[in-house]
């Protein structure tokens, strides 16, 4: 078997086959809780840790959130104490 159609399978034949009603958009909010994964559309809640969550785990202790909220106050405090990052500078 040398002949292999390639052409046809080219086609549109194998476009009518399958049955693709959209193109998969990679953008299609769910829960990023492990154990949810629910579809939250509209409703979903953007976390700190970039991660999109549903109502139910919208809250950082729900979904046992990976950012650091202390470290908020820490910058925060930082950001009150620029002396720290033109010695920084100067060191470079
Ligand atoms: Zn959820
Ligand atoms: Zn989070």
């Amino acid at each position: 078997m040398i002949n292999i159609p390639r052409m046809i399978g080219q086609g549109s034949e194998s476009n009518n086959g399958s049955k693709t009603k959209e193109p998969q958009k990679p953008k299609k909010p769910r829960c990023s809780h492990a154990e949810c994964r629910k579809k939250i559309g509209l409703m979903g809640f953007t976390c700190k840790c970039s991660q999109t969550f549903c109502f139910t785990h919208q809250s950082p202790h729900a979904h046992d959130c990976s950012y650091d909220h202390g470290s908020d106050k820490r910058k925060d405090i930082e950001a009150k104490n620029p002396s720290v990052i033109p010695t920084k500078l100067e060191a470079v």
